[in-house]
């Protein structure tokens, strides 16, 4: 699922959040629509665009996307997104033309949900952009406009009849609007695996676990600095793929940041493309073992122009079950620092994760 229009999305430069008085060559965003469709084109360089399955987004309507945002921040980016553009807050401004952009990304997540739950499709990637995992109801955060991914959550739970939605976020920062939306909610689990106290600052301790019914579907694997393969493997393996089993969703959403790649500017994570790849076929497992495979990935973060190509890549060949042969040129076993063993830090992280997440399960509301 992609569109040509996530491209045209203006993040502006980064001069727009330098104050105005600041000594600052003007600089494009690091959240660009070239990573994207760098990414898109790659898959269609390596001959598998050919051979997957085209989903049509549309644009979610105002009523879907007040399932989350006030109706006062809807109104105030279609205003300024009519105008001149605006800024959404903490760190998303944004030019002409950006709501609909915003809407269509969170209404293209919807419809691969749907060519997926329809049965169009077995999974689904939606390239989409902005991205929006760090938005909440009175404003956006982080180059995020909209709530993409818990917005297909609801979308799962309140038109098509889901009981219970899994919601895993592997980018580099803490998933905290996804998490905030489903906070007192025991009908979706959230699981954010993030590089800890990036993005939000302070934001995404493995304490803060949800609270009232929602206590224990929210879970929170913050990892040191420098993580890679084998930490992200663990994690996956001692608590991701646990508490799936615990909750037995009936459909498992990715909020699919490509930013703790080795190779980005914001992250300081060691993720290669491999990596990305076997992570992918630990959630088509899980998703094939527990929910008929109704697996769909949202794209997030991700800003390393070179890199994000190669990891997307492999992410789409597992979904499509194709191995294109195409090489990652960054890919090199003697000198990536991902084929190193997991560190005693790495594991002791994910170990206070797996003891806090064990405990909250299960629920009298889970199965
Ligand atoms: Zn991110």
């Amino acid at each position: 699922m992609w569109h040509e229009r996530y491209a045209w999305h203006d993040a502006r430069g980064l001069m727009d959040s330098a104050p105005p008085e600041a000594l600052f060559e003007p600089e494009p965003s690091l959240e660009s629509g070239v990573t994207k469709r760098r990414f898109r084109n790659l898959v269609d360089a390596s001959g598998l665009l050919a051979r997957l399955v085209a989903i049509d987004p549309r644009p979610a309507g105002d009523d879907v996307l007040a399932w989350i945002h006030d109706p006062a921040y809807i109104a105030d980016v279609r205003a300024r997104s009519a105008a001149d553009g605006g800024d959404a807050g903490n760190w998303t401004p944004f030019g002409r033309g950006t709501y609909d952009v915003a809407a269509l990304a969170a209404g293209g997540c919807i419809a691969a949900a749907d060519a997926v739950v329809d049965g169009r499709v077995r999974n689904a990637y939606a390239l989409v952009r902005p991205p929006g995992h760090h938005a909440g109801p009175e404003g956006g955060s982080g180059y995020c406009v909209f709530s993409n991914v818990a917005l297909t959550a609801l979308h799962l739970r309140r038109e098509r009849g889901l009981e219970r939605v899994a919601i895993v976020d592997w980018d580099v920062h803490h998933g905290n609007g996804t998490q905030a939306a489903f906070w007192t909610d025991p009908t979706v689990l959230a699981i954010s695996l993030h590089q800890d106290g990036l993005f939000p600052v302070g934001s995404g301790r493995r304490e803060e676990t949800g609270a009232g019914e929602g206590e224990g579907a929210t879970i929170n694997v913050p990892l040191p600095a420098g993580s890679g393969r084998a930490a992200y493997l663990d994690a996956f393996d001692r608590v991701v793929r646990p508490a799936l089993d615990r909750f037995a969703p009936e459909f498992v959403l990715v909020a699919s940041g490509l930013d703790a790649s080795m190779c980005d500017p914001l992250g300081r994570m060691n993720l290669t493309s491999e990596c990305f790849g076997v992570l992918t076929d630990r959630l088509l497992d899980a998703a094939g073992e527990l929910c008929d495979g109704r697996l769909v990935l949202c794209h997030e973060g991700g800003y390393s122009s070179g890199y994000v190509p190669y990891c997307g890549l492999a992410i789409v060949e597992r979904l499509a079950g194709v191995a294109t042969g195409v090489a990652d040129p960054w890919l090199d076993d003697d000198r990536t620092v991902a084929a190193l063993p997991l560190r005693v830090d790495e594991s002791a992280a994910v170990d206070a994760a797996a003891r806090i997440a064990s405990r909250s399960w299960p629920r009298s509301s889970s199965r």
